[in-house]
């Protein structure tokens, strides 16, 4: 449930995750102090001082998102390849952008998503 982010209209009670997951913004107080790095977070928010660790823990799917999403972009590639029958230089040039940036945003959602969800959690 709710794994669906373009999904049915009756979360809009739910700030765009796709935009806290985009900015990194912290659930608590909205800074984008989410993210350390791209795919990383932040220990803590530098604004409210939300400890953002302890609410990460226990996010141990993220290994199998990363790994579905490599399997369904090597899928695709092949797909494409097989298809267009693209030169191999033309693949890389497609295919490494893509993967990195779809796994580096695969990854920033679904932490984003966990967090938000842990964040609530305790808000109750
Ligand atoms: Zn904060």
């Amino acid at each position: 449930m709710g794994t669906d982010p373009a999904g049915p209209n009756d979360q809009k009670g739910q700030p765009g995750l796709v935009s806290a997951a985009l900015s990194g913004l912290c659930p608590r107080c909205g800074a984008k102090t989410l993210f350390a790095a791209p795919a990383a977070l932040a220990a803590e928010c530098d604004g409210c001082g939300l400890d953002i660790m302890a609410l990460e823990r226990g996010g141990r799917f993220v290994g199998v998102v990363t790994m579905l999403l490599a399997l369904v972009l090597i899928l695709a590639s092949m797909g494409v390849d097989e298809w267009l029958r693209p030169p191999l230089w033309a693949s890389f040039l497609f295919w490494g952008p893509v993967t990195v940036g779809s796994v580096i945003f695969g990854l920033r959602f679904y932490k984003t998503m966990w967090v938000y969800h842990q964040y609530e959690e305790r808000a109750e």
